[in-house]
């Protein structure tokens, strides 16, 4: 019987992260100050560990994966690649589409793969509390379970709309033991002015990130930890990308073109940013891998935004980033792929973006989830709507190569699996689900609002 499922045995997770910007064009443009001068690690310092800080500035090709976090590692990777040879029936194609199904982490996503890192290394540094945001209520989750493995505590303010709409992630993270707060909250000033403005305020991941990194801002033992967007958020991701290689060997081949969704860019940065060096060298088959971010057509940072320095957060107060942007104050739709809805994306993919070196690609909602159902019928997992963008992608390049004939490999990466996105596939089943493309006058218009830096 043909082998479906390329597992590595445990003794082959990586034991490096690999830091694409060792082999970038140009080196990594730093992020500013308010003052429009580089960032120091100093003043980054309040907020986030110091070696955290030195990997997000690092310029070293590989970085050690410590033996605590390998070890953590363990519970669910490597992670299985599978070939989706049941979707390829389905679709009648010619080409080889093979998933890497991040799916199976307790959390349920690729997130655990950063906030175990992350936890690691602040309690290394003798930070016994963890402040962070949730949107979707995935990485409030899989910070709740990293910060469990190592004994810290952890508060998660949770924009407010999910948490009345997702009592379940609130539920998973309070039985890893972090506290949850609906945001906007009374327990910061920006949280309080937000209510006093606005009592009914259902909250944005803008204003969450504003919370959490305030408290951890005024607090010594406390600090921070985003989900995304960083680059060493990107790093720890790299994992992904790194045993993919190892299993497409064992596989006998090799990816012509891979897909993976785009919010803030970890997830896509991680399964890419490994064969970039790669393709650098001219690709593993002498031809490059493409590489291909997927994002809705509602919140367009890559497609629709504009390269420019511009706030990681709502309130400005993260350093400013040269990245691809609709403007910290752009208020996407809420559509049902919480996890994309980021104004921005990862600089060092923003500025590989820039160079060529990757492509992007928007694709409508409902079609996404029309992609979602497909995948679900044939291959098992029903996929997280973020991850649909992706399958979206891969589906409709099959597609092409069933009217080309072209028998190309296609690897999709699968974020995530949505058990807690069911009312969203509900809303699909209704008819209820629109597509949203974000109006050019209304991006141009936040556009406006960039900082005038760099
Ligand atoms: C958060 C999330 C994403 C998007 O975030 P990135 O940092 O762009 O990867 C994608 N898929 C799932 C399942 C997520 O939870």
């Amino acid at each position: 019987m043909e082998s479906l499922r390329f597992d590595l045995p445990q003794s082959e997770i990586p034991t490096h992260w690999y830091n694409v910007a060792a082999d970038m064009p140009n080196p990594p443009l730093p992020a500013l100050g308010a003052d429009g001068k580089p960032a120091t690690i100093e003043q980054m310092s309040a907020i986030f560990p110091m070696s955290i800080l030195e990997q997000e500035m690092s310029m070293e090709r590989w970085i050690p994966i410590p033996q605590e976090v390998r070890e953590i590692y363990r519970l669910w990777r490597p992670a299985p690649l599978v070939r989706a040879v049941r979707l390829e029936e389905m679709l009648g194609t010619p080409a080889r589409i093979y998933y890497k199904k991040e799916s199976v982490s307790p959390a349920g996503s690729h997130k655990p793969n950063t906030a175990v890192a992350q936890a690691y290394y602040n309690k290394q540094a003798g930070i016994k509390r963890i402040v962070t945001e949730t949107g979707a209520g995935q990485w409030g989750c899989s910070m709740a379970l990293a910060g469990q493995m190592f004994g810290l505590d952890v508060r998660v303010y949770m924009v407010k709309v999910s948490y009345n709409q997702k009592p379940y992630r609130r539920s998973m993270m309070q039985t890893w033991g972090a506290e949850v707060f609906a945001s906007p909250s009374v327990m910061t000033q920006t949280g309080r002015d937000a209510l006093a403005n606005d009592p009914d305020n259902l909250g944005s991941l803008g204003l969450a990130i504003s919370e959490a990194v305030e408290e951890a801002a005024s607090r010594a033992d406390t600090n921070y930890a985003l989900g995304s967007v960083l680059n060493h958020v990107a790093l720890h991701q790299t994992i992904i990308g790194l045993e993919a290689k190892k299993q497409f060997e064992l596989a006998g081949d090799w990816p012509d073109v891979v897909f993976a969704p785009c919010g803030g860019g970890s997830s896509f940065a991680g399964m890419a940013f490994p064969f970039v060096a790669d393709n650098a060298a001219g690709g593993r088959n002498g031809k490059p891998v493409r590489l291909v971010a997927v994002e809705p057509t509602s919140c367009p940072s890559l497609t629709k935004g504009q390269y420019a320095y511009d706030f990681g957060d709502s309130s400005g107060f993260t350093p400013l980033m040269k990245m691809y942007t609709l403007g910290h104050d752009f208020m996407p739709p809420g559509i049902h792929a919480g996890g994309l809805r980021y104004h921005g994306a990862c600089p060092i993919l923003s500025q590989l973006y820039h160079e060529g070196l990757i492509e992007a690609l928007a694709v409508p909602q409902v079609a996404t989830f029309e992609a979602g159902v497909l995948f679900s019928r044939a291959e098992g997992v029903i996929p997280a709507p973020e991850s649909c963008h992706a399958i979206r992608g891969a589906i409709d390049e099959a597609l092409r190569c069933k009217e080309t004939g072209e028998a190309k490999t296609i690897l999709v990466n699968l974020t995530g699996h949505g058990h807690f996105d069911m009312a969203s596939y509900d809303r699909y089943f209704a008819g209820e689900l629109v597509d949203f493309e974000y109006p050019d006058e209304a991006i141009q218009k936040s556009l406006q609002h960039l900082p005038k830096f760099g």
